[in-house]
């Protein structure tokens, strides 16, 4: 239930994936036969992925993750902008963006930057009217993620789009979470930039992309042999990007989500029934159909992990360094940090079973009862 960290990769992705290691492992930069069918594998690939994604091929860069396709986003937009004689400085980025988003716009303060936050309501919702008062004719790049990885709410990205248009301002969506769980289409939704990562969805580790709509100016953040048009240097991981096409396929393919809903909603209704008080700290609607961020009141989080290790679920974001600071998205919501430090993330997948969401139920409610009784000796 930790689905939001990393998935399980599907065997045939996997399989894909070395049989594409063990026919095309040539250098697709390379002009002989063997990368030129390395060359051939990829752009048979990239083209699976861009009618996912709805944009062209050449306008997929391919990363090792989303990390790196963030950093590259918005210090690539950032640093491609100097070159200009009146550069934009402003970039507006959600309260409750992924560390690669927030970390990366805070060290471009430091290359002269100025990045404001924008704020969220009590649902993780992005405050449109902030948005627009905020925005200006200096603002470069805006980045709000599509989907929240520790609470899983929805930006209305097409709405956000427009917005950014109004002052010609570039716009970046994080969505990682969102690909693959719903469809998506770059163009309909009006974004500039949008970032993925292939692990989110049932495929292999250290594989992500980039879409940069084509004339979108970005500086290669890792330099070297001029690969990928000049965007991102390095030999392209031809098996990996392979694998990603298939567990894009794949997803597509296997889109009905209600059985994940309905285990999501048993899982708290079996919380609510076995272990109150909790409280839903992830929005009814508009959410991820796999996420529910729950709140165990008067139990700290990280005792209730270590009370119920069989479970495999998050006190905060897996993804983001360990640290005991309570959430900032949580925090952005307005929970406050006794709060926040409360809340647990479950993050379903297309294999959870109803065994497994009863066993969870059982479990954290014997340990949230265990963690509640033990504070009630110390007081
Ligand atoms: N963005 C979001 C919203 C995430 O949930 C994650 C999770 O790890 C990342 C970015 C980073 O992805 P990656 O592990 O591919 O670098």
């Amino acid at each position: 239930m930790d689905n939001n960290a990393t998935t399980q990769p599907r065997q045939c992705v996997l399989e894909a994936q070395t049989q594409a290691a063990l026919a095309c492992w040539g250098n697709a930069a390379s002009p002989h036969g063997v990368g030129q069918q390395a060359k051939r594998a990829l752009q048979q690939a990239k083209q699976v992925m861009a009618g996912h994604l709805g944009c062209r091929s050449s306008e997929i860069v391919h990363t090792s993750g989303a990390t790196e396709a963030n950093n590259l986003a918005i210090a690539g937009v950032f640093e491609a902008e100097q070159f200009r004689r009146l550069p934009r400085r402003r970039i507006l980025i959600s309260a409750i963006e992924h560390p690669s988003v927030l970390e990366v716009a805070e060290a471009l303060e430091t290359r002269g930057a100025l990045v404001d936050q924008i704020a969220v309501d009590g649902m993780g919702l992005v405050d449109l009217a902030d948005l627009r008062t905020k925005l200006s004719v200096e603002t470069l790049l805006v980045s709000v993620m599509a989907a929240n990885n520790e609470v899983g709410t929805l930006q209305p990205i097409s709405q956000i789009a427009k917005a950014c248009k109004s002052v010609g301002a570039f716009f970046h969506t994080d969505a990682t979470q969102w690909l693959g769980r719903m469809p998506l289409n770059v163009a309909d939704w009006g974004v500039d930039l949008l970032s993925a990562s292939a692990h989110k969805l049932h495929g292999p580790k250290g594989v992500g992309l980039l879409y940069r709509r084509a004339g979108i100016p970005i500086a290669e953040q890792q330099h070297g042999g001029g690969h990928q048009g000049g965007k991102r240097s390095g030999t392209v991981d031809v098996p990996g990007v392979v694998a990603f096409a298939k567990a894009l396929d794949l997803a597509a393919k296997q889109s009905d989500w209600d059985l994940v809903i309905a285990l999501r909603e048993r899982l708290f209704e079996g919380l609510q029934r076995e272990a109150s008080p909790v409280q839903r700290i992830s929005p009814h609607e508009g959410c991820l159909p796999n996420t529910l961020n729950v709140r165990f009141n008067r139990v700290d989080a990280e005792a209730l992990m270590a009370s119920a290790p069989s479970i495999c679920c998050s006190p905060s974001s897996a993804c983001s360094h360990a640290s005991s600071r309570p959430s900032h998205v949580l925090l952005a919501m307005g929970l406050g940090g006794e709060a926040a430090r409360e809340c647990l993330r479950f993050s379903l997948s297309q294999y959870t079973t109803a065994a497994e969401v009863d066993q969870a139920v059982a479990v954290l409610s014997k340990a949230a009862r265990y963690v509640r009784s033990a504070l009630c000796e110390v007081a």
